[in-house]
């Protein structure tokens, strides 16, 4: 089974390249291009992992987090939240807003990967085998 994963992100330019990788290595991707979007594809979609930029127009992506993990469809929805800013206080920040993973922009993809896949249960996985241009 091929893991959905959602990304929540208002740059356009970031949010169809991180598509085209995460597409490229074999998951499946939605989107949302801010806050109040994001609650609603999530429950619609429900999908299996976010990838949340914090800084979002409409409802940033603190309050997003804390409204999924507050309903009962998308609580368990594993989260990661993305932030440009380097500051200390924004993954505790993040992380008592409900998020369970935090990594920073620019992205580093095979990091994010990583994280990614710490997330998820062992059978949505995309095997190492899988090829990889990145
Ligand atoms: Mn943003």
């Amino acid at each position: 089974m091929t893991a959905k994963i959602m990304i929540v992100e208002d740059n356009e330019m970031n949010r169809d390249m991180l598509c085209r990788r995460l597409e490229r290595r074999g998951y499946e991707t939605c989107f949302a291009a801010d806050g109040l979007q994001a609650i609603e594809q999530a429950k619609a979609l429900l999908p299996d992992l976010i990838l949340l930029d914090l800084s979002l127009p409409e409802v940033d992506g603190w309050e997003v987090a804390r409204r999924l993990k507050a309903e009962s469809c998308t609580a368990r929805i594993p989260i990661i939240a993305l932030t440009a800013h380097a500051m200390a206080g924004d993954r505790d920040e993040a992380i008592a807003a409900g998020c369970n993973d935090y990594d920073t922009k620019p992205i580093e993809f095979q990091r994010l990967l990583s994280k990614i896949e710490g997330q998820l249960p062992s059978s949505e996985r995309i095997s190492p085998a899988a090829p990889s241009a990145d």
